[in-house]
């Protein structure tokens, strides 16, 4: 490992006092662009909030797939790639370790790499799953790449407006509402991405925890798997995809991003005043 550079500053810290990663550090917590994320979280006013999630959650797992390539790279030295059952033997993050469900549904401990080359697999299938992400169903121009370029998803089928409170039981049953019902997703669709995301916070942890230094340090990247992880983070919380505990082998860099002002603060509850839209300064390279 070629971290002499970081190693021998740290080698002078009496081993007791123990210093957070690098990871955890204000210095190290920079982004390849600035400003905040609000911009590119924020739903279009136009889009359906459950095509706006789909489309967050491809995005946000294509650019997850670029960081996991980076520790699939196979190492010189090792002729094994970075993350291998060596150096990972479990898909661990801070003290946490992830388990996977074998066919009979028991909870089994694997290498790091096949966990995360499993939650590949299993993410791939569900986005291109049309009856979990129904993308072309609704409308054959309301893909990401549309999004990416700007425009606006065509108007999906009106929508009746909501039952009056008086005969609301009746309209719950023969018309109940569910996240994306309105383009046609399925009623497990805001449950499917929260398990997409919780998995995605895995892999996330575990590259922090397991490969920050070796390579993202190593190889100058560190900052843009920082600027991956905090529109990711944003998103997440912004549409409530992550509950903290799922946050938390990574809360202290959420909490510098949080104090520095490149995360809004959490939506206020109950009447506190709401400072997240005063925060909308956007994203410039
Ligand atoms: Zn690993």
């Amino acid at each position: 490992m070629s971290v002499d550079s970081q190693g021998a500053q740290e080698g002078l810290a009496p081993s007791n006092a123990r210093r957070p990663p690098f990871f955890f550090r204000e210095e190290y917590a920079g982004l390849i662009v600035k400003g905040n994320f609000m911009t590119l979280a924020a739903k279009p006013k136009l889009v359906e909030e459950g095509e706006w999630l789909a489309h967050q959650v491809v995005e946000q797992y294509r650019l997850l797939e670029q960081m996991i390539d980076i520790i699939k790279v196979l190492d010189e030295r090792t002729g094994k790639p970075i993350c291998n059952p060596d150096v990972c033997p479990t898909m661990s993050a801070s003290g946490h370790t992830y388990t996977w469900l074998d066919n009979n549904k028991k909870p089994i401990k694997i290498p790091a790499i096949q966990y995360i080359n499993l939650v590949q697999k299993w993410i791939v299938g569900k986005i291109n799953d049309p009856s979990i992400f129904p993308t072309d169903s609704v409308t054959p121009s309301s893909t990401a790449a549309s999004y990416a370029s700007g425009s606006l998803t065509p108007m999906s089928a009106p929508q009746p407006l909501g039952p009056t409170s008086l005969n609301a039981p009746l309209a719950q049953l023969s018309g109940r509402d569910w996240l994306g019902k309105p383009s046609g997703f399925p009623e497990t669709f805001e449950s499917d991405i929260k398990s997409i995301y919780r998995q995605m916070m895995r892999c996330y942890a575990h590259i922090y925890h397991g490969h920050w230094l070796d390579p993202f340090w190593n190889v100058g990247a560190y900052k843009e798997l920082n600027t991956c992880f905090i529109h990711f983070i944003n998103v997440g919380k912004l549409f409530g995809l992550l509950g903290d505990k799922e946050i938390e082998p990574m809360q202290p860099l959420v909490d510098i991003w949080l104090g520095n002002g490149m995360l809004p603060p959490p939506p206020a509850r109950q009447g506190k005043e709401n400072t997240a839209s005063s925060n909308q300064q956007g994203v410039s390279a």
